[in-house]
């Protein structure tokens, strides 16, 4: 029989390495494990918070991937072993691979803020930045704040998943303010001091919601270093600030699969051979997505998907006998900002020396002075996006 290919996580980047497995080649025996029964997108889950959007349109689940001959596992991955090339999953089934792609995403540091917990992200900080049940938690608290409150958003330091996403989540939050509590403010305080699409999105606040929204850069005290809970307090290294909703994302690093089975490096992301994602720090197993250190490319779900196709043809490849393809990669990340409103950034890749580089004039950002109509078609574009990536994840 064929090899066996074992794919951990059905996100963005798994649910795309598992699938053109299969189309490079049909004979191979592909197993996709995923530990929630459903999948739930984060592109477009800002959109939840405006009210724009439900969950229902975010939720996917696995029968078109079972369809294409993938056996799909309801199993949470614990323990990898690459010596005899197993994984084992959280009630003990052993599953046996060839060759192991992992996509599961990231995990959260919530040391890195004094005060901070998963347990009071779950409770009264969520984070969101996985959708599911924190999405809903923080348009509740949304829907329940006075009209002159303040939303607080925490933005965490580079790298993270998805650099436009705070900024974006801003405009939404700020979408329903406006329509609901316009005496109300968000306040964004940075851990950073500049921030992906930054003209452009600061451009668009301006325009749609006057002076609702507030940038602290980290040079201006922006970066928090404790929260007190109880008295809704974020302590910065200048002044505190109070406010009646805090969305505090943390710094995050690779997925708690890839830190406890010795996939990461000192910086938290697990290093890749970048031309065909294969783990620098063990043998036949791949890292894509979020999790993996991908050169110059952001972690995104576009990105995900790009990665997986690129490791499918690599691992499919190597099984087969023959060299790895010569790779090339393409990303680009819109940002709904109002309902009429939308911008992008994208690029195309290569490899170069070993390193994913950006291809010199390829790609680009929205353009500055782009007219009404073309800011309007880019929110088509973008629901556009959304449509055919998980229509390609999922059918
Ligand atoms: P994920 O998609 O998170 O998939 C990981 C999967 O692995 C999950 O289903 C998880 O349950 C599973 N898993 C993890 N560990 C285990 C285990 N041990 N056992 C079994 N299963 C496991 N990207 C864009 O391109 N465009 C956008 O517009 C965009 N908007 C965003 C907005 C927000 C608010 C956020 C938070 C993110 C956004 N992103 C966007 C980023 C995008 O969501 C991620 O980059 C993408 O999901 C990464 O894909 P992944 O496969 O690495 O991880």
């Amino acid at each position: 029989p064929k090899a066996r290919v074992v794919v951990v996580g059905g996100g963005y980047g798994g649910a795309i390495a598992a699938k053109y497995l299969k189309l490079a080649d049909p004979e191979l025996r592909v197993t996709l494990i995923e530990r929630n029964p459903v999948y739930v997108s984060c592109p477009l889950s800002n959109e939840v918070l405006s009210g724009e959007r439900n969950m229902e349109s975010l939720t996917f689940d696995y029968r078109g991937l079972s369809r294409r001959g993938i056996a799909v596992m309801g199993d949470e991955i614990v323990e990898i072993d690459p010596e005899q090339r197993f994984v084992r999953g959280k009630g003990g089934a052993v599953y046996n691979y060839d060759k192991l792609i992992l996509s599961p995403g990231v995990s959260f540091d919530f040391s890195s803020i004094d005060g901070m917990s998963a347990e009071l992200a779950d409770s009264t900080l969520p984070h969101a930045w996985k959708a599911g049940p924190q999405t809903l938690l923080l348009r509740r608290q949304l829907e329940a704040m006075p009209d002159g409150g303040v939303c607080a958003i925490v933005a965490p330091p580079n790298p993270f998943r998805c650099p436009p996403g705070p900024y974006e989540r801003a405009a939404q939050i700020a979408l329903y303010f406006s329509h609901h509590k316009p005496k109300s403010k968000v306040m964004i305080y940075d851990a950073k001091d500049a921030f992906s699409k930054q003209g452009l999105f600061q451009a668009a606040w301006k325009e749609h919601y006057g002076d609702m929204i507030e940038w602290v850069p980290a040079a201006a005290g922006g970066n928090i270093e404790a929260i007190d809970a109880d008295s809704m307090t974020l302590v910065g290294p200048v002044e505190d600030f109070e406010a009646d909703v805090i969305n505090l994302i943390p710094p995050q690093r690779a997925a708690e699969l890839a830190v406890n089975n010795g996939l990461v490096d000192d910086s938290g992301w697990c290093p890749v051979n970048q031309q065909t994602f294969e783990s620098t720090l063990h043998s036949d197993i791949y890292v894509i997505g979020d999790a993996a250190m991908a050169g110059a490319m952001p972690k995104s779900g576009y990105a995900a998907n790009s990665q997986g196709k690129v490791c499918a043809m690599a691992v499919a490849a190597a099984i087969n006998g023959q060299p790895a393809p010569a790779p090339s990669y393409v990303n680009t990340c819109y940002s709904i900002l109002a309902p009429d409103h939308g911008i992008s950034v994208a690029g195309v890749y290569e490899l170069k020396d070993g390193e994913i580089v950006s291809v010199p004039g390829a790609g680009g950002l929205s353009a500055a002075d782009a007219d009404a109509r073309t800011r309007a078609i880019e929110v088509q574009f973008a629901i556009g996006w959304y449509r055919n990536i998980t229509a390609d994840m999922f059918t």
